[in-house]
Formats: structure tokens, C-alpha cells, sequence
């Protein structure tokens, strides 16, 4: 029998309630059971959210320094164990080990810059009306903080909205996808190694749904920091206003890459063809579309076709692999049904468009990267999220064309610019609908000392990242001080 795991709860590994567990398998070969891990219920939940309360008045008192130096140690802890922590994401979310290296090391620099962030100001001294009044405002913590995340940055993601909740004084309760549960549990081990005080941060594995709801209303809860679809992003929203929650979402997109003429062919090339293909597409920053300028888009298309075709595909640890299995048998489903969708449509497979046939991959979630010509701008495939390994080809008149055709989507996450004319790329910095953007760039990537998040339907207006966190998991209160008599 593989391992049972447990919850971390008030500095604990606590069974769950009903002791009730699912498999967490590898997307490369779904013989490989990487563990048993605990599927809660509203009890683990609510047990969570008591430790999270109960350690909140002492962590909240602490000087903001001693907390940071918290954040210090598990960082030092985690870059110690990173080849590790590495495999093991590797192994259950399917990217490539040197993508899971880059994430895990990214954590240790997430970790140390909200370490950093705990000696930075924290409020304003302002002029008062009063001659003699000293009136100053301070950011303060909002309380406990349920931070729910997806399988596709297993340690980025619950970092960048762990470490800086932690950092302004919050306590929290994590609840991981239950598809790449073990990364949490790597992260719970190092903040326990660290010696963090029992409660503060918490993790709770779960179907969202078994515990979505007491997480996100439950009456000692006063924030929700949620990544994932927007079909869950909606529901948590609504719970949270219901229930009087500050809340945060962020959420899929449609990104496009748009090419000029004058664009850096290899360049444009190389970085859409890696925006598009990289961690198989699995990425909210992905490049799903390529906005071509007419006058370049057949040879773009030939040879960008001509090159995704030859891109080897196989499990992470092959380091001749350029892309992995997407993460799930369902995933994949998905994917191959919108492919299906999108031909029914009228949209021409150039390359891909199915699983590989190779026997060593069989037993793998595998699909070959797959690239679309002849797209309407009012096809599905060129619409909605598909979140795999699959990239659009529109041509466009001009530059206006190609920012109309960007924008005329629900989402509005990231993209991206390849041209040599300074003009051009103004113009698109200014127009493009999108949260973030790049100029001779990809549109996947982000710093997490940069302010990150998507526009329009992508997200909840809010922003991680950067110094945008502290206005999230912070509160403002403005204090004014005279004198007696
Ligand atoms: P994805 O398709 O990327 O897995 P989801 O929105 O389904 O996106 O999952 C993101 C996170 O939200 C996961 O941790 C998942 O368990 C959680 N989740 C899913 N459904 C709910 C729900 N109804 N309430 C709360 N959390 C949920």
C-alpha cells in the first residue's frame, strides 16, 4: 500500500476525521502511485481554521523582523532540500525537472524577498489639520487567510500567497489541489523544520469542493486567496461576499503573442513556440494564440509548424524532452475533445491534434503539441481556455487588427509583442488588455517581485506579487494621537 499522508494542522500530522484518502498519481505513468493523501471534510476544516485563530494573537504580535526571520529559515530550509522537492514535483505534476528545479529555487526567493519586505515601512505619517495632532496610518493583518491553489505551480503559487500573508501577520490554512498534494506537504515540513509556531500555517488536502465552502464562509475566516479555474473562481467569490470575505482571484486567460514584420524571426519563433509548449501548455500565462501580421504569416506558420512537429515529448526526467504529460486522464480528455470541437468548427490541424503513439509514453497523459490554422476569431478554440499543449494561428492586417483580435476576448491576462519599432510597441503597451505584458518576450513568466495578475475576466482586480501583496493581505488603520488637556 502506498503512504498515507496527513493533514497540518496546529503544528500536528493529524489524520483526517473520516479517514478518507485518494491517490495521488504520476501524470507519466499512472501505475506510479506517489501516495495516498487525505480527502477532508468539513471537520479537518473547521479544526484548521480553530489552530489558524488560536496562533493568530501571538504571531500577529510578533515584530514584524522575528516574523520574517521565520520565512528566512524555511527558505534556507527548502533550498537545502531543492533536488528533492524538485523530483518530487516533477514527479507528480509532470513538468520537466529543470522547470521544477526553477520553481522550487523560485520559492526560496519568494520566501526571502517577503522576509525582506517585513523591514520595509509599513504605513504613513501624514499632515494633520490639527497643528499638534500626529496622525499616522499602519497596515495591520486582516486575521486567518484561506489560500486554495491549483496543481500547476505546486510550490510558486501557495508561496506567493503564503510567505507574504505570513510576512503582514496573518495566519493561514492552505488547501493544495488535490492533484499535486505532495509539494504542499513538502512546504508544510520545511515551515514545521523551521519551527514556526504551531497554527500559523496550516495545510488541509481536499477535493476544493468537500471543504470549499467552511473555508471560504466559515465566521473565523477573514480572507480568501484563490488560483485556479473560473468556474471555481465564481463560486468562491459569491460564498466570499455572502459571507462579508475579502477575496481574491486569479484565473485563466486566451494570451496571444502578435508578430510584425519587423520582428526578430527566430526570436518570435523560439519564445511563442516556448510560451505555447513549455510545461505542455499548463501555464495561465500560456501562449494560445498567435496574432501574425499577414504580410509574415505564412513563413511564421511553416516554420513554426515545421519545428513543433519535431519537439520530442516524453516524461520529465528525459532531459531530451521538451514537454511533459498534461496532468490528469481527464486533462487530457478535455484537451483532445476541444481539439475535436475546434476541427468541427473548420479549424485545420498543421501538426499534433492527438495523443503520441509511441508504447513508452502509453501509459502517460500525454498530447502532442498541436498547432491550429484557418481559426476564426469566433471559434471556440480561439475563445476559451484549453489549457494543454494546443496554439491558434490568426493572421491580422496591422497592428490594430492584431490589438482588436487580442483583445476581443473574455480574458485578459498576459501578452506579448515581437517587433523592432519603439512606436509599435508603445502603442501596445497601452492598448492591449492584458495585466501583463512583454515586448520581445513570452508571455508566460512572471517575478515575483513584480506586481502580477490579469485584467478583465482573468481576475478579481487584485494583484499578487511584488508590493501588491501587502495591499491584499493587509488592512489599513489610520491612528491619530493629541496631546492630554
Ligand atoms: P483547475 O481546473 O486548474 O484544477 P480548479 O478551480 O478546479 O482549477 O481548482 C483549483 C483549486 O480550487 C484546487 O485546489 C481545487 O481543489 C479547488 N476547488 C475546486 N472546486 C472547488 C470548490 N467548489 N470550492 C473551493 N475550492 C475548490
Amino acid at each position: 500500500m502506498s503512504e498515507r499522508y496527513r493533514n497540518y494542522i496546529g503544528g500536528e500530522w493529524l489524520r483526517p476525521a473520516a479517514d478518507n484518502y485518494h491517490d495521488n498519481r504520476n501524470p507519466a505513468d499512472r501505475n506510479d502511485i506517489i501516495g495516498a493523501f487525505p480527502n477532508s471534510d468539513a471537520t479537518d476544516a473547521e479544526q484548521a481554521i480553530a489552530a489558524a485563530k488560536s496562533a493568530l494573537e501571538s504571531w500577529s504580535s510578533l515584530s514584524s523582523h522575528a516574523r520574517g526571520e521565520y520565512l528566512r529559515k524555511a527558505a534556507d530550509i527548502l533550498e537545502k532540500r531543492a533536488e528533492g522537492v524538485a523530483r518530487d514535483l516533477m514527479r507528480e505534476e509532470g513538468k520537466s525537472l529543470p522547470e521544477a528545479k526553477g520553481e522550487t529555487m523560485r520559492g526560496v526567493t519568494i520566501l526571502r524577498y517577503y522576509a525582506m519586505q517585513t523591514m520595509l515601512p509599513d504605513g504613513d505619517v501624514i499632515p494633520s489639520a490639527g497643528a499638534k495632532t500626529f496622525l499616522y496610518s499602519r497596515r495591520i493583518p486582516l486575521g486567518v487567510c484561506t489560500l486554495i491553489t491549483p496543481w500547476n505551480f505546486p510550490i510558486a503559487i501557495p508561496l506567493w500567497k503564503a510567505a507574504p500573508a505570513l510576512a503582514f501577520g496573518n495566519t493561514v490554512i492552505l488547501k493544495p489541489s488535490e492533484l499535486a498534494p505532495l509539494t504542499a506537504h513538502n512546504i508544510a515540513e520545511c515551515f514545521a523544520e523551521a519551527g514556526l509556531p504551531a497554527g500559523v500555517f496550516n495545510v488541509v488536502f481536499a477535493e476544493g469542493k468537500r471543504v470549499g465552502e467552511t473555508l471560504a464562509t466559515h465566521p473565523d475566516v477573514t480572507a480568501l486567496s484563490f488560483t485556479g479555474s473560473v468556474r471555481t473562481g465564481k463560486i468562491l467569490a459569491q460564498q466570499a461576499v455572502e459571507h462579508g470575505k475579502k477575496y481574491q482571484l486569479e484565473m485563466g486567460g486566451k494570451n496571444a503573442a502578435v508578430i510584425l514584420p519587423d520582428a526578430d524571426m527566430e526570436q518570435a519563433i523560439n519564445l511563442t513556440i516556448q510560451g505555447a509548449f513549455k510545461s505542455a501548455g499548463e501555464k495561465c500565462t500560456a501562449t494560445s494564440r498567435a496574432i501574425v501580421h499577414r504580410a509574415v504569416y505564412d513563413t511564421f506558420a511553416a516554420n513554426l509548424v515545421e519545428r513543433t512537429a519535431a519537439l520530442k515529448i516524453g516524461p520529465g526526467d528525459d532531459a531530451s524532452a521538451y514537454l511533459g504529460p498534461v496532468i490528469s486522464e481527464a486533462a487530457r480528455d478535455n484537451i483532445l475533445n476541444a481539439i475535436t470541437e475546434a476541427q468541427a468548427e473548420g479549424a485545420t490541424v498543421l501538426c499534433g491534434g492527438s495523443v503520441p503513439d509511441a508504447p513508452a509514453l502509453a501509459k502517460g497523459n500525454y498530447i502532442l503539441p498541436t498547432v491550429f490554422g484557418n481559426i476564426r476569431p469566433d471559434m471556440k478554440i480561439a475563445k476559451e481556455e484549453v489549457f494543454g499543449p494546443v496554439l491558434c494561428l490568426l493572421p491580422a492586417e496591422d497592428l490594430d487588427d492584431a490589438i482588436r483580435l487580442l483583445n476581443d476576448v473574455e480574458y485578459g491576462l498576459s501578452a506579448s509583442l515581437f517587433t523592432r519599432d519603439l512606436n509599435a510597441a508603445m502603442q501596445f503597451a497601452e492598448k492591449a488588455q492584458a495585466g501583463m505584458i512583454r515586448i520581445n518576450g513570452e508571455t508566460a513568466g512572471v517575478e515575483p517581485q513584480a506586481p502580477f495578475g490579469g485584467m478583465k475576466a482573468s481576475s478579481s482586480f487584485s494583484r499578487e506579487q511584488g508590493l501588491a501583496a501587502r495591499d491584499f493581505f493587509t488592512q489599513v488603520k489610520t491612528v491619530s494621537v493629541d496631546r492630554a488637556g
